[in-house]
């Protein structure tokens, strides 16, 4: 091949749609727009996400020249697994790596009748909160929606294959992963569309959960498009505590983020719905009965439950776990008052899965070790809980 002609052929791959990463508007529009049937849609979507299947050729419910037109045009391209873990306690942990080479991470925790996929919305984040180390590595780039649903495409085709019901392997999703979804929104609002179509992957809207530190002008359009769970990271009682660790704080405190985190579960048309609040413990920053007693008081009147997050450790982080005594307390104070408040359990500690450790790189083995051992020897407080 001629440079010309290779030069032509990359830059014509590259126009190459990614069906993938297409809601089913966009996959319907996709198909009329090539003056083809609107129903295409609907079988190119179950083959992709009910039966894993991306190759054109072995689509054969479609005609032959239907299958040649798309090979022309689209593809069907999931990002490429770096590195697969698998935690002794079932925690599976995948490094994905996107077009440019960066790596995301996702992580798959198995639980009692259940499984939940902690998703990747960014590469790197930059909101910059202080106990956080995607938020220590910076920004480089928004994740397309195809490279946010392909985790779970990912995920659940990484278990052998897709029939006799594999597509439940995942059963809940949570956008918890690196990045902050709502500062990637359109392409996190599409992503999760395809999370709750029964077209893609049928969870229900209540088994998908958004998670935010609080970009409140997105928030507030969020109920627009979606009707997924919320959690929101609060991890302080105080806009004083707030600021000096999650710095969106200063743009958008606390009282507006309630608010706004209220009015999205007010849009809601299930009335029972709550937003879940995380809740990082810090010892020593905010994990006092003070603090507890002060969050009681902020969250009173708040339809929510809680979910306390014992600070996971990272190199140089600057903070410390709490004793299990410490989160006792905390959790102890919160319930005496009334609310539902759950600890969350440190998952896939032997290959740094949990909160707050997913770095975006494919971490050496030796650190990861001995990272266990001092996470094994931190105190475990009350297990209960998980990811929302
Ligand atoms: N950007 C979003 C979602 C990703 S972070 C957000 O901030 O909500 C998912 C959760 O893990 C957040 O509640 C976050 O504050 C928490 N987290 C981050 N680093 C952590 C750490 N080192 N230990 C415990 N939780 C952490
Ligand atoms: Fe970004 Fe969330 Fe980490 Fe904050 S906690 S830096 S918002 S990923």
């Amino acid at each position: 091949m001629t440079v010309a002609n290779s030069l032509i052929a990359s830059s014509s791959a590259a126009a190459k749609v990614n069906l993938l990463g297409l809601s089913r508007q966009q996959m319907e529009s996709f198909f009329t727009d090539q003056g083809e049937k609107r129903f295409r849609a609907e079988q190119v979507m179950k083959w992709i996400h009910h039966q894993g299947v991306i190759d054109f050729a072995a689509m054969s419910n479609l005609g032959k020249g239907l299958r040649e037109k798309l090979e022309s045009l689209a593809t069907v391209t999931p990002p490429e697994i770096a590195d697969q873990q698998d935690s002794a306690d079932g925690t599976r942990k995948w490094a994905i790596r996107v077009a440019g080479g960066a790596l995301v991470e996702a992580v798959l925790i198995p639980e009692a009748g259940r499984a939940t996929l902690c998703v990747s919305s960014q590469v790197g984040c930059s909101l910059d909160c202080k106990f956080c180390s995607t938020g220590k590595q910076g920004f480089q780039r928004d994740l397309t929606a195809a490279e946010i649903i392909g985790q779970v495409w990912l995920a659940i085709n990484s278990y052998d294959g897709w029939q006799s019901g594999k597509g439940r392997i995942v059963t809940n999703v949570v956008m918890m992963g690196m990045g902050e979804p709502l500062l990637n929104f359109d392409n996190v609002v599409s992503a999760m569309s395809l999370m709750t179509d029964d077209l893609a992957y049928g969870l229900s809207k209540r088994k998908v959960t958004l998670s935010t530190s609080g970009v409140v002008p997105a928030l507030d359009r969020l109920a627009e498009f979606s009707d997924v769970s919320l959690a929101v990271s609060l991890h302080a009682p105080n806009d004083e505590i707030r600021n000096q660790i999650v710095p969106i704080n200063r743009r958008y405190p606390i009282r507006q983020l309630l608010q706004s985190a209220k009015n999205y579960i007010d849009a809601q048309t299930d009335r029972k719905r709550v937003v879940t609040i995380e809740y990082t413990l810090l010892a020593g920053v905010n994990d006092q009965p003070e603090h507890a007693r002060e969050l009681s008081a902020l969250l009173k009147d708040f339809p929510c439950k809680i979910n306390l997050i014992p600070f996971n450790h990272f190199p140089n982080s600057g903070f410390d776990r709490p004793s299990g005594n410490a989160v006792s307390r905390f959790w102890q104070v919160l319930v005496d008052a009334g609310f539902i408040v759950t600890v969350r359990s440190t998952r896939g500690d032997d290959i740094d899965a949990a909160c707050g450790q997913l770095v975006g790189e494919v971490v050496d083995r030796t650190r990861r070790s001995e990272r266990y051992r001092q996470l094994n020897s931190a105190s475990n407080a009350v297990t209960e809980g998980d990811r929302t």
